[in-house]
């Protein structure tokens, strides 16, 4: 595995890799990986002859008062990880490099972007568009492996990938959890060992809306509602949002109509620590519905 801090050379060797008719995939990441991370690389490396990983902490994705600064770094663990994993390249530049002096150009990535994550955090989906586009510029990579962990963000790069005529194919990874339910996230290090537990009450949530929409329920605001009420009776917890979606527009969604897909996001802070997490389901008619 080569490692390569410079943009411009990332680049130059990309160009080189598509000259040999090389397929590459890519898998961003910022670092401090865990199994959901490791989970998109092997789907990458499935797919693609080569597989870079870019691992950076994109500091305008982060919002004043975020954990930027603080935010887990440890790159020789991460190195030693992506190697085991089969990366070829792991691509860790610099922020000077990415952002130096001069830069002034960002990627608008629209309505999508305004809510939920975008309105908790605003700027934060024009950041990780810009860095995205860069990403996929520089890697020059014919597919890139995104985790539905973070679905909004992957709805807003399939939206864009699209609008701009990227030409990278975007490829979902399914959630990783660990094994009481709780998706793997390299913030989970933040929680103290009873907000560990408390932090279950997500997956508890998603369990239960499972059921509910599995025994026929349609009415998803009623769900969401019960739903809340058990992220919330949990100490220490303040939920940002909870709530389904219509899975293609991420437009609140009150009613299942059969045929749509669907998908219960939330976003709650346990003590200090934001934690997101969603489902996907699919309302299949009148009989009930078909987890995917
Ligand atoms: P991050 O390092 O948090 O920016 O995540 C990098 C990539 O890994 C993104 O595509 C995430 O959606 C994905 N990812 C993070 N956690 C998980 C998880 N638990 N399961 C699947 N994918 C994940």
């Amino acid at each position: 595995m080569q490692i390569i801090t410079d943009p411009a050379e990332m680049q130059a060797i990309a160009e080189n890799l598509r000259l040999q008719r090389q397929l590459i995939g890519v898998v961003m990441t910022m670092g401090a990986l865990h199994d959901g991370h490791l989970s998109l690389v092997r789907i990458a490396r499935k797919r693609a002859g080569i597989v870079i990983m870019t691992i950076f902490v994109n500091p305008l994705q982060f919002g004043p008062g975020e954990d930027f600064e603080r935010y887990p770094r440890p790159f020789e663990q991460d190195a030693a990880l992506a190697r085991s994993a089969g990366v070829d390249y792991l691509f860790a530049p610099e922020p000077d490099l990415m952002y130096p002096g001069e830069f002034r150009c960002t990627v608008d990535p629209g309505p999508m972007a305004e809510r939920f994550e975008g309105s908790a955090r605003p700027g934060h989906f024009k950041g990780v568009a810009t860095v995205v586009l860069k990403l996929f510029n520089i890697t020059k990579a014919h597919l890139a492996v995104f985790g539905e962990k973070d679905a909004q963000q992957l709805a807003i790069i399939r939206r864009m990938a699209a609008d701009l005529n990227i030409g990278t194919k975007i490829e979902a990874a399914p959630i990783a959890r660990e094994t009481d339910g709780l998706a793997t996230s390299s913030r989970n290090i933040y929680l103290s060992s009873q907000e560990r537990e408390h932090a279950t009450a997500l997956f508890r949530a998603i369990r239960h809306a499972e059921t509910e929409t599995g025994r026929g329920r349609r009415d998803l605001s009623a769900i969401a509602k019960e739903g809340l009420a058990i992220v919330s009776s949990v100490p220490g917890s303040s939920p940002d949002y909870l709530c389904f979606v219509d899975d293609d527009t991420f437009d609140p969604a009150d009613q299942a109509a059969p045929g749509k897909a669907y998908r219960l996001v939330m976003a709650v802070r346990i003590g200090r620590t934001r934690l997101i997490d969603n489902w996907r389901f699919v309302c299949e008619g009148e009989s009930g519905t078909r987890n995917t």
